[in-house]
């Protein structure tokens, strides 16, 4: 089983791929740096579903940000949230979040979620979108080996 620091390496090499874009070079470097931190995100959360570096980080964010939610006194959100989060812990080891279909859906899902709350036009918020398939193909891959 490929550790953390491998899926860490996977997903930055996989990165390499989005010089292969047009929207690359005029992407401003803070893009260019969430693209890096998403695409790692995404190598390493696959394996949510075990005990490892990917899901204490996992689920340190999701203690921040449902914390927040919490706090701004945004119950509902909160609760959603707390549901979608006990979803993967709650799976087998290398089940729903180890599959290409997931590997599609969940990124994509996000997408749609972003494009709906932060008014930005598809052709901006797909550099993210692709570091997220790139990041979590990439732990994918590395896996298979
Ligand atoms: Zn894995």
């Amino acid at each position: 089983m490929a550790g953390y620091k491998t899926h860490i390496a996977g997903a930055l090499l996989f990165c390499g791929f989005l010089y292969m874009f047009p929207f690359w070079d005029p992407l401003p470097w803070p893009g260019k740096t969430a693209c890096v931190l998403i695409a790692v995100f995404f190598g390493l959360w696959p394996d949510v579903d075990t005990k490892s570096k990917g899901q204490l980080i996992f689920l340190t964010i999701f203690v921040v940000v449902d914390s927040i939610l919490i706090l701004r006194r945004e119950f509902e959100r909160a609760a959603y949230l707390g549901l979608l989060i006990v979803l993967p812990v709650m799976a087998r080891h290398r089940g729903w979040t180890h599959q290409w279909l997931a590997m599609l859906l969940i990124p994509a899902g996000l997408f749609l979620i972003a494009l709906k709350y932060s008014g930005a036009s598809p052709h901006d918020l797909l550099p993210y979108l692709l570091a997220a398939l790139l990041g979590y193909a990439s732990h994918l891959v590395i896996d298979r080996f």
